[in-house]
């Protein structure tokens, strides 16, 4: 049988793609891709010409039997989204699970994804953390959501679009309390790449002055993120104080 890859691909800067990525786009029978037009891009720019299909939420029954179908017959299909990892607020979750019931290897090909580049640059606890990404648009799911999330004790990822960001950190300051630190990571990995280091409070103030452009990702200090040990808390006190300098 034929074999599924799961490709990350850039977030951003052209450049954030491994070399067996491109290789195994290059070797692949077909890419399945979110948006076809959108990938022609990143194609033309390492001179692969593997042809394309398109897999995307709205017809990953179809496409995703015939792909499986593909596979079966001993072809390597490659699944990519517009950005970063498939599966992750993307088409190819679908793809994967169908693929593993059916007996096909799945394979990843890592590399750029937006909630891990952010959180390593938060400067928040990274011991333990919960992603989750885009919150619900109606306004009762969300709260519940965040209703169960409000406690956690581990840093928060949540992912938002520029229109939605103000209406999103009232949410998160009304749920989890305005002090509550964050740090917004915008446009990683292009020009105008930012990271604010404050509280949701502060964040919200911010972009009610100044519109918010670009693409997001929010982290969020989790429930008990001052809540330290005897042996950490020195440690964690000189932390605290910086990040409040910022
Ligand atoms: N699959 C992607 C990944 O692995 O990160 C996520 C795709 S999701 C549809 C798009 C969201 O990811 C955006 O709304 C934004 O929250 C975040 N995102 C993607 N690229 C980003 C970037 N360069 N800077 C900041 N956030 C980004």
């Amino acid at each position: 049988t034929g074999k599924l890859y799961l490709c990350a691909t850039p977030i951003g800067n052209l450049g954030d793609i491994t070399y067996r990525a491109v290789e195994m786009l290059r070797a692949a029978d077909v890419i399945a891709a979110e948006d076809t037009r959108h990938t022609r891009g990143l194609l033309a720019h390492y001179d692969i010409h593997t042809p394309m299909t398109s897999y995307h939420e709205h017809n990953k029954e179809e496409k995703g039997a015939e792909l499986i179908a593909r596979m079966r017959a001993g072809e390597t299909v490659v699944c990519v989204s517009d950005a970063g990892l498939p599966g992750i607020a993307d088409p190819g979750g679908d793809l994967a699970r169908r693929a593993i019931a059916e007996g096909i290897p799945v394979t990843p090909l890592p590399g750029a994804n937006a909630a891990l580049s952010a959180l390593i640059c938060a400067g928040l606890p990274l011991e333990g953390f919960t992603f989750v990404g885009f919150l619900p648009r109606k306004e009762k799911k969300r709260r519940e959501v965040l209703a169960r999330v409000a406690d956690y004790p581990e840093t928060l990822i949540f992912y938002e679009a520029p229109h939605r960001l103000k209406e999103t950190l009232a949410a998160l300051a009304a749920a989890l309390g305005a002090q509550r630190r964050v740090c917004a990571a915008r446009e990683l990995t292009k020009k105008f790449e930012e990271f604010r280091r404050t509280t949701l409070g502060d964040l919200l103030a911010h972009y009610r002055e100044h519109e918010p452009r670009g693409e997001f990702v929010l982290i969020v200090a989790g429930a008990d993120e001052n809540v330290v040990s005897t042996a950490d808390a020195e440690e964690e006190l000189s932390l605290t104080e910086r990040y409040a300098a910022h």
